[in-house]
């Protein structure tokens, strides 16, 4: 039986209740993102009613019609690859960007940040398994590309982001989220940030619950949480 977006709610608070149970962590230390890029305005709507503060979408395309409606009600978060063209478009919008991959879209987050007056708040996009298909740096060329960016002042590098490979056992992700909690613990022993980086933004309607065990302090759940247009 399909469960209505409050019983999900329900479902998924319960889940990460027990996730962070099972690995001593308090609940207070993992926010979840609404990932609404599956379904409609409406569902948007009635996921900011129901008191979930923080949506995510990836693309600015689909995204723009919402938070045109709804913009003020939230905290948005891009998710998504973002290509350099369309920096413009979400400065202002976005509070955070999790998908920091290079340089050249660093440059561009600072110019149109600067040109608003705002800060932008980062996550650096780490690919940790190494798939040809996802994006973000290689773990090792981490260090290097924080400490080229140290001087854009407009961006605020608060975490680092990793999506894991989809696994029919999500045990399987383990490895990928515990590598990102080691690279930031790493970063952090390196000092090569002013301030030390204290966000992790891994895990997905799949396997979150094991990336909270890993550390993880920001979740992005689309499918378990607020559902998929089409059938859910
Ligand atoms: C779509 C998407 C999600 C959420 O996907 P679900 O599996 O439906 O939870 C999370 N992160 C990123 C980057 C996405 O593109």
């Amino acid at each position: 039986m399909a469960l209505t977006l409050q019983g999900r709610i329900a479902e998924v608070e319960e889940r990460i209740i027990r996730a962070c149970a099972a690995s001593g962590r308090d609940r207070s230390e993992v926010k979840a993102i609404a990932v609404t890029k599956y379904v409609s305005l409406e569902m948007v709507s009635s996921v900011l009613d129901a008191g979930l503060m923080h949506v995510g979408e990836n693309r600015w395309q689909d995204a723009e019609l919402k938070w045109k409606a709804l913009g003020d009600r939230g905290t948005w978060h891009f998710i998504g690859h973002l290509q350099t063209n369309k920096v413009k478009d979400v400065i202002g919008k976005f509070q955070y960007i999790h998908s920091l991959d290079r340089l050249s879209l660093a440059r561009e987050l600072q110019k149109k940040a600067a040109a608003a007056e705002q800060d932008v708040h980062v996550f650096v996009q780490v690919n940790i398994s190494g798939e040809d298909t996802k994006y973000g740096l290689p773990p090792g060329s981490v260090p290097d590309f924080l400490r080229e960016i140290a001087g854009l002042d407009r961006i605020k590098v608060i975490g680092l982001m990793t999506m894991a490979p989809f696994e029919g056992d999500p045990e399987l992700t383990r490895p990928v989220f515990r590598g990102l909690r080691e690279l930031r613990d790493e970063l952090n022993r390196l000092g090569v940030t002013k301030e030390p980086i204290t966000e992790l933004s891994m895990g997905m309607s799949n396997d979150y619950e094991v990336a909270i065990q890993e550390g993880a302090t920001w979740v992005r759940l689309g499918t378990v949480l607020v559902g998929h247009e089409e059938g859910s």
